[in-house]
């Protein structure tokens, strides 16, 4: 059997399975976006770790090493974020061609210290080794929340509101207009800086924790139509989403009619955007939406419901059901 017959998520499912002996009460293995451990009687960590290839994540001669050292930063405080915990340091290990220039690296360095002063993530070990040919980072970020206070993918239930914390495909956008070589224009500039400097919702994702009525969280890193699909599958429910009520940014509309884009794929497959995907009590999403939105000055874009149902999203344009062939991104699918 090939590796793209079952997919990324077909893999990790081999994974965990073969571990499912070693569960032990508390911890949280494989299958949200960060495992769980037991920090205290009062605490949890939370852990996460991503890895960033040359030429699969990002283009070395596209992305400038500042920005390659916030990505790779960003993606892990992203799931932190998602888990509504609070990030308290990380680590970080690179596997890089000896003819790397150290001014590169030392800017790579410029990035990750950027992002983590601004949440105050220490750095605290890693590892350096040297690669034959590509560069690969991997970061792993630790946080911490109140015991059993974690968000968790299987925590959502029917009628809850979905709702995202921020525009989705601008980062989509921007990977188009890089592979495209667009002109830099503003927009388009603008499209390219959502790609390579993501911001991940940690304050958002704390605030949120904090309210009882938040039930499932996870951040957008591969699509709503895959990072849904996550939430459904672990939650055993369904959901109906009104393609219509997606925000999109002025930018992306006007670049993707202007380059005659198809916008839905962009904003339901488009990864990358890091934002929030929650899921809350309905009766309840007028007070939090208010408090907010006085918190941090743009409102929660309502996108639909969790209905009864396994694991499938419904997907509504113009008050019509439409079929959407749309899927997120999986490693080892076949283009
Ligand atoms: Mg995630």
């Amino acid at each position: 059997m090939k590796l793209h017959e079952i997919g990324e998520f077909g893999y990790i499912d081999r994974i965990a399975k073969r571990f499912e002996d070693m569960s032990s009460p508390g911890f949280l293995g494989i299958g949200d976006d960060c495992a769980i451990i037991p920090c205290n009687d009062s605490e949890d960590y939370v852990i996460t770790t991503d890895l960033l290839i040359e030429d699969i994540h990002f283009l070395k001669d596209r992305i400038t090493p500042v920005e390659l050292g916030h990505k790779a930063l960003a993606v892990n405080l992203s799931d932190i974020a998602a888990m509504g915990a609070k990030p308290v340091g990380s680590f970080l290990s690179v596997g890089i061609p000896a003819e790397t220039k150290v001014e590169y690296l030392d800017d790579v360095m410029l990035g990750y210290h950027n992002l983590s002063r601004k949440y105050n993530v220490p750095l605290l070990g890693g590892d350096t080794t040297k690669s034959k040919e590509y560069l690969t980072i991997n970061v792993g970020v630790v946080g911490k929340c109140l015991k059993g206070s974690a968000r968790l993918r299987s925590m959502a239930q029917e009628d809850d509101v979905v709702c995202v914390t921020g525009f989705l495909g601008d980062s989509s956008g921007g990977l188009e207009v890089l592979l495209h070589q667009l002109p830099e224009t503003k927009d388009n500039l603008h499209l390219v800086r959502c790609h390579h400097l993501p911001e991940p919702h940690v304050n958002e994702g704390l605030w949120l924790a904090k309210h009882s009525v938040i039930h499932a969280m996870i951040d957008v890193s591969d699509g709503i139509s895959s990072d849904l699909l996550h939430i459904l599958k672990a939650s055993r429910k369904s959901a109906l989403i009104d393609i219509d009520k997606i925000p999109v940014s002025e930018t992306l509309r006007k670049v993707a009619l202007s380059q005659d884009w198809d916008l839905e794929r962009l904003i339901t497959a488009g990864g990358e955007d890091y934002v929030l995907l929650v899921t809350l009590e309905a009766n309840s999403f007028k007070e939090i939406n208010t408090g907010y939105k006085a918190a941090f000055g743009k409102d929660l874009y309502q996108i639909g419901n969790i209905i009864a149902g396994e694991s499938c999203i419904k997907w509504i344009r113009n008050n019509d059901e439409i079929v959407l062939h749309q899927i997120g991104f999986n490693h080892f699918n076949k283009a």
